[in-house]
C-alpha cells in the first residue's frame, strides 16, 4: 500500500479530489467497469488483465480517497473549512462518500461496458486518457510536495494501463474500422459531407484535411443552396426572423 502524507491540509483542494473519488473518470467508475467487463470477458487472457487492472483501481480508490479525507479534515471543527463543502461538512461529518468534486452521487451511468471485448478495450483506453489528464490538473494546482508525490503516482499508473489496454487491442488482430460484425454499406461509408458551412461568424470556415481528403468522396451539404447568399444577406434574414418570433410572443403576453 503508497504510504500517503500530506503537509497543510487544503479542503477546497479536498473537494477537487472527490472528482477522481466519486467522479465520471474517479478510481471507482475505472474499478468497476474493467471489473464488470471482465466478468463478461470470455478471453481468458484478457478476462485477467481486466480483473487485474481493475482490482488495482480499487487501490487508488483508497489512496485517492485517504488523501481527500485528509484535506477535508478542517471540516471537522471549522466553520471557515465547512464552507469549503456544506454538504460533506455537514451530513457527512467531514467524510467522504461517493461524491465527485460538485456534491453530485456516483452513478453506475457512469460504466461504459458494451459486451464487445474490442469496443470495451478502446472505451478503457480512452478513460486511462481522461483520468491522466484530471491528475495532471489536480497536480498543477497543488502545492503540497506531500499531496503531489501520491498525485504523480496515480497519474504515472494510469499511463500504465493504458498502454496495456492498447496491446491488448493491438494483438487482437483486427482492422481498427472493424467494428462488430456486420460490414457497413460500401460508397455510404466512405463519404464526406461537408455539413458545416458558412462565411466568418455565421459558420464555420470549410477546411480540407486528410480526414475528408484521403480515400473519401467530398460531398456539399443538401441543405447549403438553401442557405447561399451575401453574410449579410443571411444575417439579415436571420435578424428579420428573430425579431418576427419575438414580435409573436409579446403579443402573446
Ligand atoms: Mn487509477
Ligand atoms: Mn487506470
Amino acid at each position: 500500500m503508497k504510504r500517503v502524507r500530506i503537509g497543510e491540509p487544503d479542503p477546497r483542494f479536498g473537494r477537487m479530489l472527490l472528482e477522481q473519488f466519486g467522479g465520471a473518470n474517479g478510481e471507482l467508475a475505472a474499478a468497476m467497469q474493467y471489473s464488470i467487463q471482465g466478468l463478461n470477458c470470455e478471453d481468458p487472457g484478457r478476462k485477467d488483465l481486466l480483473m487485474d487492472i481493475g482490482t488495482e483501481e480499487l487501490s487508488h480508490l483508497e489512496i485517492v480517497g485517504t488523501l481527500a479525507r485528509m484535506h477535508l479534515n478542517p471540516m471537522k471543527k471549522w466553520r471557515t473549512a465547512a464552507e469549503a463543502d456544506p454538504l460533506i461538512a455537514i451530513a457527512g461529518g467531514g467524510g467522504v462518500a461517493l461524491h465527485n468534486s460538485q456534491d453530485n452521487p456516483w452513478t453506475a451511468d457512469y460504466l461504459k461496458i458494451t459486451g464487445d471485448l474490442a469496443v470495451d478495450l478502446r472505451s478503457n483506453i480512452a478513460a486511462e486518457a481522461r483520468a491522466k489528464i484530471v491528475y495532471e490538473r489536480l497536480i498543477n494546482f497543488c502545492d503540497d510536495p506531500g499531496t503531489k508525490d501520491a498525485l504523480q503516482f496515480l497519474m504515472t499508473r494510469e499511463i500504465t494501463h493504458m498502454k496495456a489496454f492498447m496491446v491488448a487491442l493491438d494483438t487482437m488482430g483486427m482492422d481498427p474500422l472493424d467494428v462488430g460484425a456486420i460490414p457497413p454499406t460500401p460508397e455510404l461509408v466512405t463519404t464526406f459531407f461537408n455539413d458545416s458551412s458558412g462565411q466568418g461568424d455565421l459558420g464555420e470556415a470549410d477546411l480540407r484535411g486528410p480526414w475528408n481528403e484521403d480515400g473519401v468522396k467530398y460531398v456539399e451539404s443538401p441543405v447549403k443552396p438553401i442557405a447561399e447568399g451575401t453574410a449579410e444577406e443571411v444575417a439579415k434574414e436571420i435578424t428579420q426572423s428573430v425579431n418576427k418570433r419575438a414580435r409573436k410572443s409579446a403579443s402573446r403576453r
